[in-house]
């Protein structure tokens, strides 16, 4: 048998994935070599030729049909990155999202002075972890019904050296809750029916994590009719919403007397 080099692995692993429907293929290929062998991307490119190490190669080919099963990188190597830091993820929490960092992003636009705040919904941690991180006099409670979410989410905020910024709270919505905020963040279950996602997602999230109710808008009635309670005067509510969901969200939120000061488009549109 010719022995296998890392350009022979990637073609292998690439033509598996395609076929199997998983749509970004090469980059998942090299991510799962990468993390199966140690090496860096420019070795990889570098040493195309290399034989890799067989104990490498069995944990990359392991990974591969983990990929080719719909399994998501972010679960086979148990961490992703949001907003430049890394985190822990486990089947108990929702994968964080690239576009989740446009919600982070306007509500650190919105305040500029020291802030309390509230994540409702944390998971894995990374919108409260992220807002500590990024501003070191922000303080925060991050909550969720997940037990087994906000333990993540705790050793996601030590691993980031931002504990002492958070508490931690496990409760349904503003259960428990009797202060008030500055902000209120969240981005929330906003999905109406699994026949919209891919298998990766449906799969592998936590459908706590996804589902939003009947009409996907459940989470926002119940923010929306907390927040009165539970907000600071002038204080700002920020939520992520699924697509095509402005202006039912919108009128969620007028009906409890908010102005909505803007709504943003994330990355993908
Ligand atoms: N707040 C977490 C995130 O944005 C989890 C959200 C959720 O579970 N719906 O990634």
């Amino acid at each position: 048998m010719k022995p296998k080099t890392i350009s022979a692995l990637l073609q292998g692993a690439r033509a598996v994935l395609q076929n199997n429907g998983i749509q970004s293929a090469a980059l998942d290929a090299r991510l799962l070599l990468q993390a199966a062998s140690g090496l860096f991307h420019e070795q990889i490119i570098a040493d195309a030729d290399a034989v890799l190490d067989p104990r490498s190669i069995q944990i990359f080919e392991h990974y591969v049909a983990r990929r080719a099963l719909f399994e998501p990188v972010s679960r086979i190597l148990g961490s992703r990155e949001f907003y430049g830091r890394v985190y822990r993820v486990t089947p108990a929490v929702l994968d964080p999202r690239a576009d989740t960092e446009c919600v982070v992003e306007l509500a650190l636009g919105l305040i500029d002075d020291a802030c309390t705040f509230l994540d409702i919904g944390t998971g894995s941690g990374a919108i409260a972890i992220t807002l500590c991180a990024e501003r070191k006099d922000w303080k925060g409670v991050a909550s969720d019904i997940s037990q087994q979410a906000l333990d993540v989410a705790k050793d996601n905020a030590l691993a980031n050296t931002v504990g002492q910024q958070l508490q931690f709270h496990c409760a349904s919505w503003f259960d428990g809750l009797s202060e008030r905020f500055d902000l209120i963040i969240s981005n929330p279950p906003y999905i109406k029916s699994a026949a919209s996602l891919m298998r990766d997602v449906k799969d592998f999230d936590p459908h706590l994590a996804l589902f939003g109710g009947e009409d996907g808008l459940e989470a926002y009635r119940a923010i929306a009719q907390g927040a009165a309670s539970h907000l600071k005067s002038n204080g700002f509510v920020v939520v992520e919403i699924g697509a095509g969901q402005n202006d039912e969200v919108v009128n969620i939120f007028s009906a409890h007397n908010f102005k909505t000061v803007k709504s943003v488009n994330d990355l993908s549109g």
